[in-house]
């Protein structure tokens, strides 16, 4: 066990720590109201995971109860939240008072006008939740306003569990420029499907019990979805069939909204948010299910030598999907910087240019395999294989606004699925959501043995596997601990391990889990 966690109570001292440890390092932020279970765990491990310093949250915001609410009730249990976070390796705790936060004038969400508030558009906070909790959604945007100041994080983490909250927060930070990326978590349950939460130590086992049919309401409607059901009413039909099975609990909402601008749909084209809320005796839960209308997106992750990018293309080929060829990309915004007479060094004015670089791809229709590039309407699909640009492209990819252009970028070719992308950190950054994670590895020996032989029939010499062997292993302790885009594992990939299969039998593989 590292570092004991430190708690703080005030924001004075936490922000003298933060000040005296964070040079140059990232900082993760969880906030959340305590009574940790395992979904808040499951974003504690994922902020530990990404940043070197995590910081966890734990704060009954009266701010976002309204009067009427369980405010006094929520459950409060900080001796076990502080453990749990010492196992997981929190680096500090903020649990501050509401006088901290607030002043001496603790508000509640009908006095809350005294404030000054955060108000996210009417279109997000009056539906859905909304409806019933009025003020809401204004509680949890100053709050967490006030923490991402506070803390001011590279990261926060927020878990789809609350659906409505993780996209007026997204819209938020958008809206307002705040400099923190925003990263959703999946729902975590229990086996019973029931979605953790905190509200769950209210419930009777009889309850408890009664409570699984807010999931397996939303599982028929996906399993309807599934099978090429995209009308709205039917998708809401199915989940309230499942509920009148069920007297006790009653359905305070079903809706199908736009996962992200939470704006009403009729039925789904991409994606739809299906999300409910339900009374079981006096406890409020709410669940939700994303159902995604899409092809598939394949993400491919692994150590340098692993056979990434011809397994990416030899699969993307089999299933008829475009490879999205990263590499390409920072070749093309590469070609671009030499082009422009930019030094390589002036990251300010690169950054610059690569946010106003419009980039094309598409498949070469003769051959099928060869990816054509344009960038600002300019054709560089053999420009940008020059020595010139290879010589360059990695100074040019490891500068973080042309990365984060870049990721952008490939999110918004994602949108609508059909892809095959490999890297280091697709699975986990650039596409979490995506259908099929697949983590490709192979021993350092076999990487070495690889490398020895392409080098030979390049005609670039004989090396010893000792020296490859070496090199491999020096650059996999690198690639997994660099700050930008390290190489990580998603927690749901599967790892394919190449030892001894041929390039073949590995795009088989690959392409027989994506057809499930
Ligand atoms: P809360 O303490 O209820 O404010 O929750 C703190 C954070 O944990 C929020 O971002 C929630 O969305 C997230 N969270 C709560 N329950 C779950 C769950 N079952 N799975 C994933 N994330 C969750």
């Amino acid at each position: 066990m590292g570092e004991p966690v430190r708690l703080f109570q005030s924001i004075a001292g936490l922000r003298c720590f933060l000040e005296r440890s964070r040079l140059g390092k990232k900082v993760g932020l969880v906030p959340t109201m305590g009574a940790l279970h395992a979904g808040h765990l499951s974003l504690i491990e994922q902020a530990c995971r990404d940043n070197e310093i995590a910081i966890a949250t734990i704060f009954v915001n009266p701010l976002q109860f309204g009067p009427t609410e369980d405010y006094q009730q929520y459950p409060r249990t900080l001796e076990q939240d502080l453990q749990l976070c010492q196992q997981l390796g929190v680096a500090a705790i903020f649990a501050p008072t509401a006088e901290e936060l607030y002043g001496n004038h603790i508000p509640s969400s009908a006095e809350g006008e005294r404030l000054t508030q955060v108000v996210p558009p009417t279109t997000m906070t009056s539906v859905l939740c909304g409806r019933s909790r009025p003020g809401h959604f204004q509680g949890v945007a100053t709050i967490v306003t006030k923490l991402l100041n506070i803390v001011q994080p590279t990261n926060a983490y927020f878990g789809q569990k609350d659906a409505q909250q993780l996209a007026i927060i997204r819209r938020l930070v958008a809206d307002l420029n705040l400099p923190v990326n925003i990263v959703g978590c999946p729902i975590v349950r229990e086996q019973s499907g029931l979605a953790y939460s905190s509200r769950n130590h209210y419930l009777t086992p009889e309850e408890k019990e009664q409570a699984t049919v807010l999931s397996r309401a939303l599982k028929q409607a996906e399993k309807i979805f599934q099978s090429g059901e995209r009308q709205g009413i039917s998708l809401l039909n199915a989940v309230k069939e499942e509920f009148a099975a069920v007297p006790e609990a009653q359905l305070e909402y079903v809706e199908l909204v736009h996962p992200k601008t939470l704006k009403p749909l009729e039925q789904v084209e991409e994606a739809g948010l299906l999300a409910i809320a339900a009374r079981l005796g006096s406890t409020r839960l709410i669940d939700n299910f994303i159902l995604r209308h899409r092809r598939p997106i394949v993400a491919i992750d692994g150590p340098a030598g692993a056979g990434k990018s011809t397994v990416a293309r030899q699969v993307a080929q089999s299933l008829g999907l475009l490879h999205l060829d990263t590499g390409a990309m920072y070749r093309a915004i590469t070609w671009l910087v030499l082009e422009s007479g930019i030094d390589i060094g002036d990251e300010c004015a690169i950054a610059e240019l690569t946010s106003q670089a419009q980039l094309q791809f598409s498949m070469d229709e003769v051959s099928e395999t060869v990816l054509r590039v344009w960038i600002n309407g300019k054709e560089v699909t053999q420009a940008i294989r020059s020595s010139q640009v290879t010589a360059n492209v990695s100074a040019i990819a490891a500068q973080a606004a042309v990365r984060q252009a870049l990721v952008r970028q490939q999110q918004r070719w994602g949108q609508t699925g059909g892809i095959v992308a490999e890297g280091r950190d697709i699975g986990t950054h650039v596409f979490p959501d995506a259908e099929v994670k697949i983590f490709l590895t192979a021993s350092v020996q076999e990487r070495a043995r690889r490398r020895q032989q392409d080098l030979k029939s390049q005609g670039q010499g004989e090396f010893s596997l000792e020296q490859l062997q070496h090199d491999i292993s020096t650059r996999d302790t690198y690639d997994s601990t660099r700050a930008l885009a390290p190489l990580q594992k998603a927690a749901d990939a599967r790892e394919v391990n190449t030892d001894g299969l041929s390039v073949d039998q590995v795009t088989q593989e690959i392409v027989s889990l994506v057809r499930g």
